[in-house]
């Protein structure tokens, strides 16, 4: 038996059945990483357009965030936030200088689910009311208020809704869910939202909260001012903007952050993955009006840990210095226009959508009625692009959505190897 399939086994044994939902019919053991590339124990090697699932931004194991990392475990590596670390308060600091708007006072976490938790707490907080809203098709996270706060099926197992949760219609422009056409529309995705908030809240909401594109739902971008339309709702009911950027962030979108496309501050921004390239870290950064209602005592063990902090600046210093938010909207401009001409050729592709390097491609079943999803067809595509030596993602709430989302460090050539595998990969289904 293989060393892979040995591995598989034990994992079968002594994971849960929840955590065993590893890609491919045959799963990859992971052997190595660097930069851009994955090898696995079989000796193969892939271009990574994954990033693990839109974390590793500055590339695996970068050598220069390594080297400080390295060097910051062998001077403190833990003493949790009941003590002050110049990395921990550094960072807090840099976090304020590159968040959007008037956002200034961080709370540290482990992840991008507690994040999620840590905000919402504080929106209610805030307001002293308890309702959230939050879109359909969105994704938050896995502790109970951001999993119940998310509206893809397949990755909920809270089975009721804590009370103050409710979910409004997203603005998936290719799948309506109103039925209506952009521009015509007017935003009633928008209307409906405030229809939520107005008869199933009666008017009373803590906050709204939204990812800048939608992740795991299948990088659903808003239309150009949607977000406008949202902020004239919240103004109006007095309720707090809460943004997950837990996949949009750092860079990935061609901006620090993927609000910073359209015109809006918001009061709560969530962010993990892309934070710290790999290390455990989570935050929430919050206006300071909104920051100084959380007076409450409250301790996060790991949270701002030194070698995640020291990890995370160093990484941001790697996507300032190196630019990789312009790097990310010129190779992700050039490789979504040549997913169109090759989407161009297949019939079974709906849509070609994203902003930077957060791109996907809509499948369709094979021969089905009207942009009828193709799961199958994206669980096939999947498999022949890894037979081509490329790693993508999978998402989208009917699972008919491929994505790519490689190492913002990626260069034309390297997509140009993912975007010939993946006219190749679609020509084979
Ligand atoms: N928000 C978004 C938008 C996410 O994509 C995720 C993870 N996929 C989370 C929150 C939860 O992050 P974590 O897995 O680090 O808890």
């Amino acid at each position: 038996m293989s060393e892979t399939k040995q591995y598989l086994k034990e994992a079968e044994k002594y994971f849960m059945p929840s955590l065993m939902h590893q890609y491919y019919e045959d799963p990859i053991l992971v052997d190595k990483t660097e930069m851009e590339y994955m090898y696995d124990a079989e000796g193969n090697k892939y271009l990574d357009c994954f990033s693990g699932i839109l974390v590793t931004n500055s590339g695996h194991c970068n050598p220069e965030i390594t080297e400080k990392v390295i060097e910051q475990t062998k001077e403190i590596q833990h003493v949790s936030t009941v003590f002050l670390t110049r990395p921990m308060v550094e960072l807090g600091k840099k976090l304020s200088e590159i968040a959007p708007g008037n956002l200034q006072k961080t709370f540290f976490v482990n992840s991008g689910s507690e994040a999620i938790d840590g905000a919402v707490n504080l929106a209610r907080i805030h307001t002293g009311r308890d309702n959230i809203v939050s879109l359909r098709h969105g994704y938050h996270g896995r502790t109970t208020t951001a999993n119940a706060l998310t509206g893809v099926g397949s990755w909920r197992f809270i089975k009721s809704d804590p009370a103050g949760i409710h979910y409004a219609t997203n603005p998936y422009c290719y799948r309506c869910p109103l039925d209506k056409e952009f521009p015509e529309c007017d935003f009633s995705c928008v209307d409906a939202l405030e229809d939520t908030i107005r008869e199933a809240c009666a008017g009373r909401v803590a906050g709204i909260l939204i990812e800048t594109i939608q992740g795991v739902g299948g990088y659903v971008v808003p239309p150009e001012g949607y977000f406008k339309r949202i902020k004239e709702v919240a103004e109006k009911y007095d309720a707090l903007l809460i943004i997950d950027e837990v996949q949009t962030g750092f860079g990935r979108t061609g901006k620090m952050f993927g609000i910073e496309h359209y015109d809006f501050e918001p009061d709560i921004v969530c962010m993990a993955k892309g934070i710290a390239n790999g290390f455990p870290m989570g935050a929430y950064i919050a206006t300071p009006e909104v920051a100084d209602s959380f007076t409450a005592p409250s301790i996060s063990t790991y949270g701002g840990n030194p070698v995640s902090s020291v990890a995370t600046l160093a990484n941001i210093e790697y996507i300032e210095e190196n630019d990789l938010a312009k790097n990310a909207q010129e190779v992700g401009d050039y490789a979504q226009e040549k997913l169109k001409e090759i989407a161009d050729k297949y019939e079974y592709v709906g849509e070609v959508r994203g902003k930077g390097l957060m791109l996907a491609i809509e499948v369709l079943k094979k021969g089905g009625k009207e942009k009828e999803p193709g799961s199958e067809e994206a669980v096939q595509l999947m498999e022949n692009l890894k037979a081509e030596g490329v790693i993508a993602g999978k998402a989208g709430t009917y699972g008919s959505v491929v994505r790519f989302a490689p190492p913002l460090t990626i260069n034309k050539e390297q997509m140009d190897v993912a975007l010939e595998a993946m006219d190749k990969s679609l020509s084979k289904l």
